[in-house]
């Protein structure tokens, strides 16, 4: 470890503890929560309708079809929860398979495995951090082929592969018009993993806009949360009401009789959830503001050290939920890890890639060169809302 890793590190506390004018544990992304949170939430326990019926859950829906532009958007108990769904309305069955990028948190795989089918894991690009058309294509050219099924087969292990999921990492938009055109060249269902970017757009379209189906997750770690919960969007009549049938036990409408025409899923969220959504919706433009100067203030500070701080991506307006900066190497970034978390700044690598997993080990996957560099060297920084006193002196 050099001795400017060292003074980096310690500059990098101070600097974190400033922003965030706090001795105390600092993690890596928590809530806001103001009045509003709690009329909303008190006006949903109020109107007897906390479970999944009633007007909350339907403003939130509406909320997000307005901030997104999306036709259709169908509220479910978590992100996870929606991904699984979403890989169903994309035609996703057992044995098949679904491409996704390696460098992404572990509930896109899992999703994937609940409907049987198996993750191909292709590499992520440096300046996205999102799934690389590129390496897409490369290894549909070198592995599929079209069939006159009109099906895309794996030739390699004899699968169909049916989808291909792009996550945007960080809340910075992948390159979703190329992974469109690669996807629509091979007959993929586009499903897109936005849990991460709601209120990040790239050309001009809100993230998840690209794919046939997509997600959001408001975890309570997300820029928006409802305590858990998550969101799909589409724009397609069918697939939206057959995803509100699905999480909803697939349950026939009859005034009394209980008639369930295949195997459903209690997928859908709770008004009390959704309340406290409706809400958080109200304060999402001031959360990008603040979040973005806060980006801001970080980009400055990082590039002044000469490191590489993680922008947004050409063409792309991102929400910035997680500020992150590259350190020069393996040895660094595990020294800051180390030294940030033992002195109560909380920070984060990024995932292990998931074909290092145990249950993910086995999965085809192309090179993965970027995967690796970005892995080596990504540092996640704390990046909640500054909280009120300090987003007000910046306001001024
Ligand atoms: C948060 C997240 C999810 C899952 O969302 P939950 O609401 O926690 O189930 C899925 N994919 C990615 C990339 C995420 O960051």
């Amino acid at each position: 470890m050099t001795q400017e890793s060292g003074r980096f590190a310690q500059a990098l506390v101070g600097a974190i503890r400033t922003l965030y004018t706090t001795d105390t544990f600092i993690p890596l992304h928590e809530p806001r929560f103001g009045p509003r949170d709690s009329e909303h939430v008190l006006a949903a326990l109020e109107s007897g309708f906390v479970s999944s019926v009633g007007r909350h859950v339907d403003d939130f829906e509406a909320a997000l079809c307005d901030f997104t532009g999306a036709r259709f958007a169908v509220a479910t108990v978590n992100g996870t929860a929606a991904l699984h769904v979403a890989l169903l309305l994309g035609g996703v069955r057992a044995d098949e398979e679904v491409i996704t990028q390696s460098i992404t948190f572990v509930a896109t795989c899992n999703a994937i495995r609940y409907c049987g089918a198996h993750p191909v894991f292709v590499d992520i690009e440096r300046a996205t951090l999102g799934l690389s058309p590129e390496s897409l294509a490369a290894f549909l050219n070198d592995h599929a082929e079209i069939r006159d099924d009109g099906l895309c087969w794996n030739r390699d292990t004899g699968r169909v592969i049916r989808a291909c999921v792009p996550m945007h990492t960080c809340g910075h938009p992948a390159r979703s018009d190329r992974v469109a055109q690669v996807c629509a060249d091979w007959n993929l269902v586009l499903v897109e993993d936005a849990a991460e970017s709601l209120g990040s757009f790239y050309q001009g379209r809100h993230t998840g806009r690209y794919g046939q189906v997509a997600v959001l997750s408001f975890n309570g770690n997300k820029i928006i949360t409802t305590g858990g919960g998550g969101m799909i969007l589409t724009d397609d009549e069918a697939l939206a009401q057959r995803a509100r049938h699905l999480t909803t036990t697939a349950k026939q409408p009859h005034p009394y009789r209980f008639l369930h025409d295949e195997v459903g899923f209690n997928y859908r969220l709770p008004a009390i959830n959704a309340a406290l959504g409706c809400a958080q919706m109200e304060a999402l433009p001031d959360y990008l503001t603040q979040k973005r100067e806060l980006a801001n203030g970080y980009a400055r500070w990082i590039e002044g050290t000469d490191r590489v701080f993680v922008r947004e991506p050409a063409g792309a307006v991102s929400n910035y939920w997680l500020n992150a900066f590259l350190a020069r190497n393996a040895e660094e970034r595990d020294f800051i890890l180390e030294y940030t978390n033992a002195r109560g700044v909380m920070t984060r690598p990024l995932w292990t890639p998931m074909h290092e997993l145990a249950p993910y080990r086995g999965c085809q996957r192309a090179d993965l060169p970027n995967s690796a560099w970005v892995e080596a060297r990504l540092v996640k920084i704390p990046s909640s809302v500054p909280p009120v006193e300090s987003s007000r002196d910046s306001r001024r």
